[in-house]
């Protein structure tokens, strides 16, 4: 029986519905308007899309968003200064730095100078250390996005293996300490897995995703995770987004690996919706925080 499908863009809509509710009592009762302020160095089309769509999204649930488009050439003491005026203005709540930067500003550089309170990425070393510490302030948007979806399509996690494909700073790592914490936001249920992560040095990748029950690809490789890899029934996640003659696709070969699989994340469709959707969730987040700490 072909694998069922999960429908990231119909959990995505509920997900900014509860948000947008969420967001029209946070103004009710305290008269501020979250607010998302985004940058953007140079004119990639990519990032230009990716960041008209999460104005877009913020629009949808009653979230201020702003936008800082900076020259191609800008240098990354240039870019601080923008992110430490944001730093500085209470009026924002949440800051993204849209990647890739170009190659003469290390991303690393701007992540040292953004206030961790108003890292909504959550890439900040100190709010991945407070990740791996199982008491996180914000979860990157990915890998949050992956167990919201996991939890609303009843597909459990503890006690079950977990095979990460990719070790990046943004998914793969800190989803393997997410599944590995004791708890998660859609509770205990949605952690306490045991986790493999494998990467380009793995030997062996098949024998090691084939005794997944959850297999989750972030790799960026189109039609890396073959039928053969997946063992029959398991959840396959696809995080990877691949643009080919065919069009967008993600890591796995789609079309086989829904003959074997149970559950399937489709591309487009399946975890980028999510993505975006957490994004909203984290801006929400950050406002509560800065709120109830000014009345503190
Ligand atoms: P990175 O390039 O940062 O990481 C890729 C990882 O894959 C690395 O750990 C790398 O290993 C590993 N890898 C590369 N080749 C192989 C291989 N042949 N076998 C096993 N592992 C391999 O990518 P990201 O994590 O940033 O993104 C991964 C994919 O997910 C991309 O397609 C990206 O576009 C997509 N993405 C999708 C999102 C969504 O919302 N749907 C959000 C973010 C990303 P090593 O560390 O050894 O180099």
């Amino acid at each position: 029986m072909a694998a069922q499908l999960l429908d990231g863009k119909k959990i995505a809509a509920q997900i900014r519905a509860e948000i947008r509710e969420e967001v029209a009592q946070f103004v009710g009762r305290h008269d501020v308007v979250p607010c998302l302020a985004a940058v953007l160095v140079g004119d990639d089309p990519a990032s230009g899309v990716y960041v008209r769509n999460k104005q877009r999204d913020c629009r949808q649930v009653g979230i201020e968003s702003r936008l800082e488009h900076l020259p191609a050439d800008t240098s990354a003491p240039q870019l601080c200064s923008v992110v430490a005026s944001m730093n500085g203005d209470p009026s924002v709540h949440g800051i993204l730095v849209q990647l890739p930067l170009p190659a003469q500003i290390a991303p690393a550089s701007v992540l040292d100078v953004l206030d961790p309170r108003k890292d909504v990425d959550a890439f900040h070393p100190e709010n991945m250390g407070r990740i791996a510490e199982g008491r996180p302030r914000f979860l990157p948007c990915t890998p949050h996005g992956i167990q919201q979806l996991l939890h609303r399509c009843d597909i459990p996690v503890a006690g079950r293996h977990v095979v990460i494909v990719g070790r990046s700073q943004i998914v793969g790592k800190p989803l393997a300490l997410m599944l590995l914490a004791r708890d998660s936001t859609c509770g205990p249920q949605v952690a306490n897995a045991t986790v493999t992560v494998c990467h380009s040095r793995t030997p062996q990748l098949a024998m090691m995703t084939r005794q997944a029950d959850i297999l989750v690809a972030a790799v960026g490789r189109a039609g890396l995770i073959t039928a053969e890899m997946v063992r029959p029934g398991a959840t396959v996640v696809d995080v990877g987004i691949n643009r080919t003659d065919a069009g967008l696709v993600g890591d796995v070969d789609f079309e086989a690996v829904r003959q074997v699989a149970g559950y399937l994340t489709p591309v487009p469709g399946g975890v980028g919706p999510l993505t975006r959707a957490m994004l909203l969730y984290n801006t929400l987040t950050a406002a509560r925080a800065q709120v109830a700490e000014k009345i503190r």
